[in-house]
């Protein structure tokens, strides 16, 4: 919500910031080839996703 910055305490934006970092994508190998991969995503070595030749 939009509020005038000194309205806000600086404790209560550090606090709200502490959700805004991102995190690191979850890295796990292909069961198709061994590779590691990004998951929930298509295998970047060979094109393989659930199994199935999507590349
Ligand atoms: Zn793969």
């Amino acid at each position: 919500m939009a509020v005038p910055f000194r309205r806000v305490s600086k404790t209560a934006k550090r606090k709200r910031r502490t959700h805004d970092k991102i995190a690191a994508p979850t890295l796990l190998k292909c069961p198709n080839c061994g590779e590691y991969m990004v998951a929930h995503h298509v295998c970047k070595s060979c094109g393989y996703y659930k199994g199935v030749k999507v590349l």
